[in-house]
């Protein structure tokens, strides 16, 4: 792989969306198993009708953190902040409590507390739905910018995170050589990927990434894609 037209794009989608569907389904059959299973993010836009100041808020917490501490922390934080005004009315100690041990808590709180009062004084208290204005916010980089845009707003983004950049470049789809880290994976896809998979890639890929293609021997006699796959970098599998 490596050219936009070499890559085997439909056939790749069908297949993750189908393995998708069926693990959900067995996991459903598992009594408590089948929400864990889902992006922690994708999950909040689901429970909150997309509502943007939660995905936004979920998604800060979740950056370095675990998704079962993302889940109980941002409902935890949710609960009694559920717009930017409200959190504004708790202190900073408060919103570092509410949101422990999601990483580096003391940083998030400072940084959702300043996101909150910009978003009042300059955005009526709403998460504007615009890349370069969500990446002027406090703590906001690319990644989250670019999962607010797709889950809130539905407009079509690239959500790159370790799990997208790390498949995509065993998958080959940039070369050899592949790509240095998440931002350049972003560039690289929005080069080569068919529009109407932006929104798809990253809930596909993390699942995936979490489940089969793991960071360190991925399961590749399980993979439903390994008939596409160089396995660029990859030394050891199962
Ligand atoms: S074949 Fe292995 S390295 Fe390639 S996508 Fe599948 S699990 Fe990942």
């Amino acid at each position: 792989m490596g050219k936009k037209k070499d890559i085997p794009w439909d056939e790749l989608f069908t297949a993750l969306e189908s393995w998708r569907k069926k693990t959900l389904r067995e996991a459903a059959a598992v009594p408590g198993a089948g929400g864990a299973l889902d992006p922690v993010v994708t999950a909040m836009a689901q429970r909150t009708d997309k509502d943007p100041w939660a995905i936004l808020a979920a998604t800060i917490l979740s950056l370095r953190t675990k998704d079962e501490v993302t889940a109980v922390t941002s409902a935890r934080l949710l609960a009694k902040a559920p717009t930017p005004e409200r959190l504004l009315s708790l202190s900073e100690e408060a919103i570092a409590r509410l949101i422990y041990p999601a990483g580096f808590y003391r940083t998030k709180a400072a940084s959702l507390k300043k996101i909150a009062q910009i978003l009042l004084e300059q955005y009526q208290g709403k998460v504007p739905a615009d890349m370069d204005e969500l990446l002027a916010l406090p703590g906001v980089g690319r990644k989250t910018a670019n999962l607010v845009l797709l889950e809130a707003f539905d407009i079509d983004a690239i959500c790159v995170d370790i799990h997208v950049h790390r498949i995509s470049n065993r998958l080959g789809f940039f070369g050899p050589g592949g790509t240095a880290d998440p931002e350049k994976t972003e560039t690289a896809l929005r080069e080569i990927l068919p529009k109407k998979y932006w929104k798809r890639i990253n809930a596909l890929l993390v699942f995936y990434g979490q489940q089969i293609c793991r960071p360190v021997s991925p399961h590749c006699s399980r993979c439903v894609i390994s008939g596409y796959c160089p396995r660029l970098g990859v030394e050891k599998s199962r």
